[in-house]
Order: C-alpha cells, then structure tokens, then sequence
C-alpha cells in the first residue's frame, strides 16, 4: 500500500532506482530506453557528469537563498546566459520552479502590464484547441483540452480557443499550406474582434504543440501572420516553450524557425533538463519597463524563484548543449529519426500521420486511415501502447489528445539529445512492435 498520492489512484508504477544516459533502471532490475526524456524534459540524457559536478558544487557553495533578500550569482549567470541566447528583444528573464508556474507568471504579466499601461480593461486570453499549458487554474483556463478543463469550468480565468495548427486534419485539400495558416490567423482575428479588440489581453500558444496534440508543427508564415493580427490590436503574443524550447526542435528555441519574437516566451523541462525542477519567462524590454516605471512591483512571487541549485543545474545543462554542438547534432539526426519512424511505420495501417521537427516527434493512430477516424476511446489504445513499450523496454510518450472532440491517440517521442543512431533505430524499432501488436488487437 503506497501513501504517495499517485495520480492513478488504481495502480502504482514501478520503482525508479537509477538512471544513467539514455537508460533509467527499475527496483526489478528492469531496464528502459528513454525514448521520451521524461515527458519531453531530460536532454542531456540521466546523470551527465558536468550537470551533477555543478549541482554539487553549487549545494556546498550556497544551496538556498530567498529573493526577498538577495539575488544570487548564479541566478545572474543563467540569466545572462538565457537573454544571450534568445530571440532579439527580449530583456529579462523571471526565474521559477516549472512549467505552470512559467505559464500562470506570464498570464500575470501580460495582465498587469496592461494595468500599469492605463488598458485594465483588458480582461480576456484567447488561445488554442488542443493545447496544453499547465494544470494550474491559470494554464487551464488557457488549455484547449475540454476534458481537462471540465472540472474546474467554473472557476477558471475568461478565454476563448481558436483552432490549432493542425494540417493532418484540418487544411482543406483545395487550401495551400501558407493559405491554411491565413485561415486561421483569420479566424484569430475574428475572436479578437468577437470579444472587443480592447478587451484582449494575449494570444497564448504552444510554438509546436505538444503532449495532447501528438506534435503540431505550424505551417510556414502561420505565425508571421498571428504576429501581425496581435500587433494590429495590441494584443500580446505569449509563446509557450516549455515542451518545444531549449533545442527540442533543433533550435534553441523554436519561435526562431517562424521567424517571430513573442513578447513573453515561456520556458521548463529542457532548460533544467530534469536535474532540477526549474522553468523562466523571458520577457520584452516594454512589459519590464511599463512596470518599472508604474508600480516598480510584479505582483507575484513564489518562495522557490531562482532557487541556486535549479539554476546551477540549467546553467550547466545550457552550456553542454552549446559546447557539444547539441542542437546541429538534433537538427542533423532528428532529420534521420524522421526516417527511420517513416521506413518503421509509415505503411503502417493504423498510423496515420507522422510530424515533427529534430528530437520532437509524434504518431498519430487512428482506426482508419482513409477516414482518419480515431479509435473508439474505451479502447484505450495509447494507454496500452505505453504499457506494451514498457514491457518491452521502451519508454515512449502515448497520449490521449483530442481528434474531433473526443480523446484520440498520439505518441510523442522526445528523446533525449545525446541518442545514437543505433538508439534512434532501436527506437523506431521497438515502438513499431507495439503500435502493431496493440492496434491489431484494438481493432480485432
Ligand atoms: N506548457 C507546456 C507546453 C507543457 O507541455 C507543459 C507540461 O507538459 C506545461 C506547460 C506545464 O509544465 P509543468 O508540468 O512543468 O507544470
């Protein structure tokens, strides 16, 4: 009987005992290749040497100081390191403990910088169908997962969701890929002016979407376009990086193959790259100085914000990317991981689409190929893929996301930076097996 309060309250997983590289190992001795880094976070692989060396060092240094008080050079450091390698324009970073706390920080942001600007009218975010930003109430509220949201419908922050970037689904056959991304800043645009164009406060989207959307890919100029809608209303842009940022996609991060600069960009798992629970916002000169200037307070704060050794750990982990050439060896090899996934399961019957960019892939699964129908839910065919991959070895993301407004499923492969060719083969390999042994059984 186990007092951890699990989120599956019916069934306890296996006990994690050690890691190391691209294998984590269980109390049984079993042994798992990480083809997920976590839920998209470990990029550096488990127990890279520099990371836990700077840890170490930082925990007999200074393991904890409150910013109340002080600042800290490390913080400092990581910043600097951040603001020197982000998209031109932005200005400050704000240092937290995750995901959510990133996302539900910039929601606050872009609030109060309206506040400060004399717009308090500003009281509404508008974001996406089938993305996910977080489980606090903020996050939710921006989330565009409806069963998520369910629960807590009542008592969540105002938002309205437009449609994705999805093509597989969702681009007409008659529609170009560039005139599909015009349809939908449209459609952004008609939200804005739906809810009154002064009345906005941000459009809030993942840069690739994520987890619940098996990995959306914009088409080329969608986000140009969505820059320029939020520009004509003076609506912010806040880009959600946490899953796609820090070299996922093969660029630090991913905004800079749109060619866009949101005006807060969030950050998490990768930076830390699991070591330290650690995530930031990045945020443009004016929202810092409209603050400045007005109240000289962000009305916000947590006691863990830029705790020393999160932020020695992400500054250690920021700079192996950078000195092992990490994001060529993503952009390079992701482009061959892609291949291999398309040579393993492309033919498959029951895959039905395969996107994504350097180590950020996902496999959508469906009943029908032709139809694009998803499996019937009580099937619970991604559940049983991830069961399936574990027993063999293999750890891979399956996530129920939503397919025409009922769960579907999705796969997401993040693997962590440091993966051979051989361990990209081994991959696609494995999660072959299991997509057909599961799927041949669920549609018997
Ligand atoms: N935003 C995105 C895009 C995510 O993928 C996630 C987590 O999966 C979050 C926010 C929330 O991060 P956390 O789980 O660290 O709170």
């Amino acid at each position: 009987m186990t007092h951890v309060f699990h989120r599956h309250l019916r069934n306890t997983p296996p006990v994690a005992v050690a890691a190391s590289g691209m294998t984590l190992r269980d109390a049984a001795g079993r042994e798992y290749l990480d083809a997920s880094g976590g839920a998209a976070v470990s990029s550096l692989g488990h127990a890279h040497p520099d990371v836990l060396a700077a840890m170490h060092a930082q925990i007999d240094r200074l393991p904890y100081a409150h910013t109340s008080f002080f600042t800290t050079e490390v913080a400092e450091q990581l910043a600097d390191e951040l603001i020197r390698t982000a998209p031109e324009g932005m200005s400050h970073v704000y240092l937290v403990s995750g995901g959510s706390e990133a996302v539900e920080s910039a929601l606050k942001m872009a609030r109060q910088y309206f506040v400060e600007i004399g717009q308090p009218q500003r009281t509404h975010f508008i974001a996406r169908r089938q993305s996910y930003h977080g489980n606090t109430l903020g996050a939710l509220a921006v989330g565009g997962n409806e069963w998520r949201r369910a629960p807590f419908a009542p008592i969540l922050t105002p938002a309205t969701h437009v449609a994705p970037c999805y093509p597989y689904r969702e681009q007409r056959a008659d529609e170009t890929p560039e005139a599909y991304g015009l349809r939908l800043a449209g459609e952004l645009e008609a939200a804005i002016l739906a809810q009154g164009a002064d009345r906005v406060i941000a459009f809030v989207a993942e840069t690739v979407g994520g987890a619940t959307a098996g990995v959306l890919t914009p088409v080329p100029g969608y986000f140009k376009a969505v820059r320029a809608v939020c520009d004509k209303y003076g609506v912010l842009l806040i880009l959600d990086e946490v899953m796609c940022g820090m070299g996922r996609t093969g660029t630090l991060y991913a905004c800079e193959q749109e060619g866009v600069v949101p005006d807060l960009v969030t950050i998490a798992k990768g930076l830390g790259g699991g070591y330290q629970p650690v995530g930031a916002v990045l945020a443009q000169k004016k929202i810092v100085e409209a603050m400045s200037k007005g109240s000289g307070f962000f009305q916000h704060g947590h006691t863990y914000l830029g705790h020393p050794v999160a932020c020695a750990a992400a500054l250690a982990v920021q700079q192996v990317i950078h000195r092992d050439g990490l994001l060529a060896k993503v952009r390079d090899d992701g482009i061959a991981f892609g291949q291999m996934l398309r040579d393993e399961i492309g033919n498959h019957p029951h895959v039905g689409d395969i996107r994504g960019r350097g180590f950020f892939w996902g496999v959508e699964l469906v009943a029908d190929r032709g139809s694009k129908a998803p499996f019937d839910p009580a099937r619970a065919v991604n559940a049983l893929i991830k069961k399936d991959a574990m027993a063999r070895g293999l750890l891979c993301y399956p996530f129920g996301g939503t397919v025409d407004g009922r769960q579907g499923d999705h796969v997401l492969l993040a693997p962590p930076f440091i993966a051979s060719r051989q361990d990209l083969q081994k991959i696609a390999a494995l999660l072959a097996e299991s997509i057909d042994a599961v799927t041949r059984a669920a549609a018997a």
